[in-house]
Protein backbone atom coordinates (compact mmCIF):
# COMPACT_ATOMS: atom_id res chain seq x y z
CA UNK A 1 0.00 0.00 0.00
CA UNK A 2 1.48 3.49 -0.68
CA UNK A 3 1.76 5.75 2.24
CA UNK A 4 -0.63 8.54 3.17
CA UNK A 5 0.88 11.67 3.79
CA UNK A 6 -0.59 13.05 7.21
CA UNK A 7 -0.95 16.77 7.70
CA UNK A 8 -1.20 18.45 10.68
CA UNK A 9 -2.15 22.15 10.08
CA UNK A 10 -2.04 24.22 13.25
CA UNK A 11 -4.21 26.89 14.04
CA UNK A 12 -6.05 27.14 10.81
CA UNK A 13 -8.48 29.32 11.20
CA UNK A 14 -5.99 32.52 12.92
CA UNK A 15 -2.61 31.56 11.18
CA UNK A 16 -3.68 32.01 7.50
CA UNK A 17 -2.92 35.13 5.90
CA UNK A 18 -1.97 35.96 2.43
CA UNK A 19 -3.87 32.92 1.62
CA UNK A 20 -1.38 30.85 3.28
CA UNK A 21 -3.57 27.65 3.31
CA UNK A 22 -2.81 27.27 -0.19
CA UNK A 23 0.11 25.53 1.23
CA UNK A 24 -1.98 22.77 2.27
CA UNK A 25 -3.90 22.63 -1.37
CA UNK A 26 -1.02 22.18 -3.12
CA UNK A 27 0.59 19.30 -0.33
CA UNK A 28 -2.75 17.46 -1.00
CA UNK A 29 -2.77 17.95 -4.88
CA UNK A 30 0.92 16.36 -5.34
CA UNK A 31 0.29 13.52 -3.34
CA UNK A 32 -3.04 13.01 -5.10
CA UNK A 33 -1.70 13.23 -8.41
CA UNK A 34 0.64 10.54 -7.51
CA UNK A 35 -1.49 7.59 -5.98
CA UNK A 36 -0.22 8.57 -2.13
CA UNK A 37 -2.96 9.02 0.40
CA UNK A 38 -3.43 12.48 2.28
CA UNK A 39 -4.62 13.00 5.49
CA UNK A 40 -5.47 16.18 6.72
CA UNK A 41 -6.23 17.21 10.14
CA UNK A 42 -6.35 20.28 12.21
CA UNK A 43 -5.09 21.79 15.74
CA UNK A 44 -6.00 25.11 16.76
CA UNK A 45 -6.44 26.71 20.86
CA UNK A 46 -6.89 24.55 23.69
CA UNK A 47 -5.93 21.01 21.60
CA UNK A 48 -3.43 19.28 22.58
CA UNK A 49 -1.03 18.02 19.67
CA UNK A 50 -0.70 13.95 19.22
CA UNK A 51 3.49 13.71 18.54
CA UNK A 52 2.99 10.47 16.10
CA UNK A 53 -0.07 11.64 14.36
CA UNK A 54 1.76 13.57 11.72
CA UNK A 55 4.17 13.03 9.16
CA UNK A 56 4.10 17.13 8.30
CA UNK A 57 3.19 20.24 10.85
CA UNK A 58 2.21 23.44 9.25
CA UNK A 59 1.30 26.83 10.70
CA UNK A 60 0.71 29.52 8.17
CA UNK A 61 1.00 33.80 8.90
CA UNK A 62 -0.87 35.52 11.20
CA UNK A 63 -1.31 39.02 12.34
CA UNK A 64 0.24 40.29 15.57
CA UNK A 65 -2.90 40.34 17.48
CA UNK A 66 -3.88 36.63 16.78
CA UNK A 67 -0.27 35.82 17.61
CA UNK A 68 -0.82 36.62 20.70
CA UNK A 69 -3.45 34.08 21.47
CA UNK A 70 -1.40 31.66 19.67
CA UNK A 71 1.96 32.11 21.19
CA UNK A 72 0.34 31.39 24.53
CA UNK A 73 -1.62 28.52 23.64
CA UNK A 74 1.04 27.07 21.89
CA UNK A 75 3.38 26.86 24.82
CA UNK A 76 0.29 25.27 26.95
CA UNK A 77 -0.77 22.71 24.69
CA UNK A 78 1.44 21.73 21.62
CA UNK A 79 4.97 22.97 23.03
CA UNK A 80 6.30 19.16 24.05
CA UNK A 81 4.27 17.61 21.09
CA UNK A 82 5.93 20.18 18.48
CA UNK A 83 9.36 19.05 19.95
CA UNK A 84 8.46 15.30 20.06
CA UNK A 85 7.38 15.24 16.57
CA UNK A 86 10.68 17.21 15.11
CA UNK A 87 12.76 14.85 17.10
CA UNK A 88 11.34 11.91 15.25
CA UNK A 89 11.56 13.63 11.86
CA UNK A 90 8.52 14.91 11.41
CA UNK A 91 8.68 17.66 8.88
CA UNK A 92 7.68 21.31 10.67
CA UNK A 93 7.10 23.69 8.05
CA UNK A 94 6.16 27.56 9.36
CA UNK A 95 5.46 30.84 7.17
CA UNK A 96 5.66 33.80 8.56
CA UNK A 97 4.20 34.28 11.79
CA UNK A 98 4.09 30.79 12.45
CA UNK A 99 8.05 30.96 11.29
CA UNK A 100 8.36 33.77 14.22
CA UNK A 101 6.78 31.71 16.98
CA UNK A 102 9.29 28.91 16.02
CA UNK A 103 11.82 30.54 18.04
CA UNK A 104 12.63 31.75 21.08
CA UNK A 105 10.71 35.16 22.14
CA UNK A 106 9.09 37.86 19.74
CA UNK A 107 9.57 41.42 21.19
CA UNK A 108 6.69 43.22 20.04
CA UNK A 109 7.01 47.15 22.29
CA UNK A 110 6.45 46.14 26.02
CA UNK A 111 4.99 43.23 25.33
CA UNK A 112 7.55 39.67 24.82
CA UNK A 113 5.39 36.50 23.08
CA UNK A 114 7.21 33.17 24.11
CA UNK A 115 8.60 30.91 21.09
CA UNK A 116 8.19 27.22 21.29
CA UNK A 117 12.08 27.11 20.98
CA UNK A 118 12.34 24.40 18.03
CA UNK A 119 14.93 26.63 16.81
CA UNK A 120 17.25 29.42 18.10
CA UNK A 121 16.17 32.46 16.81
CA UNK A 122 14.59 35.45 18.24
CA UNK A 123 12.19 38.09 16.61
CA UNK A 124 11.98 41.66 17.26
CA UNK A 125 9.73 44.23 16.13
CA UNK A 126 11.97 47.25 16.07
CA UNK A 127 10.72 50.67 15.42
CA UNK A 128 11.10 51.15 11.29
CA UNK A 129 8.95 49.92 7.87
CA UNK A 130 7.67 46.91 7.63
CA UNK A 131 9.36 44.39 5.45
CA UNK A 132 7.02 44.14 2.59
CA UNK A 133 7.96 43.19 -1.31
CA UNK A 134 8.15 40.26 -3.71
CA UNK A 135 11.17 38.34 -2.31
CA UNK A 136 13.61 35.52 -3.96
CA UNK A 137 16.01 33.63 -2.22
CA UNK A 138 18.59 30.38 -2.95
CA UNK A 139 17.87 27.76 -1.28
CA UNK A 140 19.29 24.13 -0.80
CA UNK A 141 17.39 21.35 0.34
CA UNK A 142 19.49 18.81 -1.19
CA UNK A 143 20.40 18.51 -4.70
CA UNK A 144 21.63 21.61 -5.24
CA UNK A 145 20.69 25.39 -4.85
CA UNK A 146 16.93 26.26 -6.07
CA UNK A 147 15.08 29.47 -6.26
CA UNK A 148 11.85 29.95 -3.82
CA UNK A 149 10.39 33.02 -4.94
CA UNK A 150 7.38 34.21 -2.64
CA UNK A 151 5.90 37.51 -1.00
CA UNK A 152 7.16 39.30 2.50
CA UNK A 153 5.19 41.31 4.78
CA UNK A 154 6.67 41.70 7.93
CA UNK A 155 7.03 43.85 11.08
CA UNK A 156 8.82 41.79 12.92
CA UNK A 157 12.96 41.08 12.64
CA UNK A 158 14.20 38.10 12.94
CA UNK A 159 18.08 36.91 13.67
CA UNK A 160 19.24 33.03 14.34
CA UNK A 161 21.20 32.37 17.13
CA UNK A 162 24.88 31.36 15.98
CA UNK A 163 24.07 27.18 15.78
CA UNK A 164 21.56 28.01 13.73
CA UNK A 165 21.42 28.05 9.10
CA UNK A 166 18.81 30.07 7.15
CA UNK A 167 16.98 27.95 4.85
CA UNK A 168 18.50 30.77 1.85
CA UNK A 169 20.53 33.29 1.05
CA UNK A 170 18.42 36.61 -0.29
CA UNK A 171 18.59 37.08 -3.91
CA UNK A 172 16.18 39.81 -3.94
CA UNK A 173 13.80 41.25 -0.92
CA UNK A 174 14.22 41.87 2.34
CA UNK A 175 14.52 38.41 4.24
CA UNK A 176 14.95 38.11 7.84
CA UNK A 177 15.61 41.16 8.78
CA UNK A 178 16.58 43.40 5.70
CA UNK A 179 20.58 43.41 6.83
CA UNK A 180 22.75 39.96 7.20
CA UNK A 181 21.09 38.84 3.81
CA UNK A 182 19.78 35.45 5.21
CA UNK A 183 15.69 33.99 4.84
CA UNK A 184 14.32 31.96 6.72
CA UNK A 185 15.92 28.55 8.94
CA UNK A 186 16.30 25.26 8.59
CA UNK A 187 17.23 22.79 11.03
CA UNK A 188 16.74 18.78 9.99
CA UNK A 189 12.96 18.94 8.61
CA UNK A 190 12.50 21.85 10.28
CA UNK A 191 11.51 25.18 7.99
CA UNK A 192 10.26 28.38 8.65
CA UNK A 193 10.36 31.17 6.15
CA UNK A 194 8.88 34.65 5.78
CA UNK A 195 7.58 34.34 2.26
CA UNK A 196 3.83 33.66 1.54
CA UNK A 197 2.64 33.68 -2.43
CA UNK A 198 1.40 31.16 -1.22
CA UNK A 199 4.92 29.56 -0.96
CA UNK A 200 4.21 26.10 -2.40
CA UNK A 201 2.09 26.93 -5.36
CA UNK A 202 4.63 29.10 -6.40
CA UNK A 203 7.60 27.15 -5.51
CA UNK A 204 6.17 23.27 -6.03
CA UNK A 205 9.44 21.68 -6.06
CA UNK A 206 9.69 22.60 -2.56
CA UNK A 207 6.39 21.11 -1.71
CA UNK A 208 7.31 17.91 -3.49
CA UNK A 209 10.96 17.91 -1.22
CA UNK A 210 8.84 18.58 1.84
CA UNK A 211 7.11 15.45 0.85
CA UNK A 212 10.45 13.35 0.50
CA UNK A 213 11.26 14.38 3.62
CA UNK A 214 8.17 13.44 5.67
CA UNK A 215 7.79 9.99 3.76
CA UNK A 216 11.09 9.30 3.39
CA UNK A 217 10.31 8.35 -0.05
CA UNK A 218 11.58 9.24 -3.81
CA UNK A 219 8.74 11.44 -5.88
CA UNK A 220 8.42 10.76 -9.80
CA UNK A 221 8.54 14.31 -11.15
CA UNK A 222 4.78 15.40 -12.85
CA UNK A 223 3.81 17.79 -15.90
CA UNK A 224 4.36 20.73 -13.82
CA UNK A 225 4.09 23.02 -16.98
CA UNK A 226 1.38 25.47 -15.42
CA UNK A 227 3.31 25.11 -11.97
CA UNK A 228 6.35 26.18 -13.70
CA UNK A 229 4.97 29.42 -15.24
CA UNK A 230 3.99 30.19 -11.92
CA UNK A 231 7.15 30.22 -10.56
CA UNK A 232 8.40 31.81 -13.04
CA UNK A 233 5.99 34.68 -12.98
CA UNK A 234 6.63 34.89 -9.29
CA UNK A 235 10.91 35.41 -10.00
CA UNK A 236 9.51 37.97 -12.68
CA UNK A 237 7.81 39.95 -9.83
CA UNK A 238 11.05 39.31 -7.74
CA UNK A 239 13.24 41.11 -11.01
CA UNK A 240 14.38 37.68 -11.66
N1 LIG B 1 2.57 39.78 12.52
C1 LIG B 1 3.89 39.42 12.09
C2 LIG B 1 4.70 40.61 11.64
O1 LIG B 1 4.15 41.60 11.23
C3 LIG B 1 3.81 38.36 11.00
C4 LIG B 1 3.13 38.85 9.76
C5 LIG B 1 2.81 37.77 8.77
O2 LIG B 1 2.58 36.60 9.12
N2 LIG B 1 2.68 38.18 7.51
O3 LIG B 1 5.91 40.58 11.71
Amino acid sequence: MSPALRVGALYPELMNIYADRGNIAVLRARCEWRGLGFELASSTLGEALDPDAHDLLYIGGGQDRDQIAVAEDMQATKRDGLHAAADRGAVVLAVCGGYQLLGTSYALGERELPGVGLVDLRTIREPGERLIGNCAIEADLGGGPRMIAGFENHGGRTYLGPGEQPLGRVVRGHGNNGRDGFEGVRRGNVVGTYLHGPLLPKNVWLADRLIELALDVELKPLDDRMEEAAHASARRAAGL
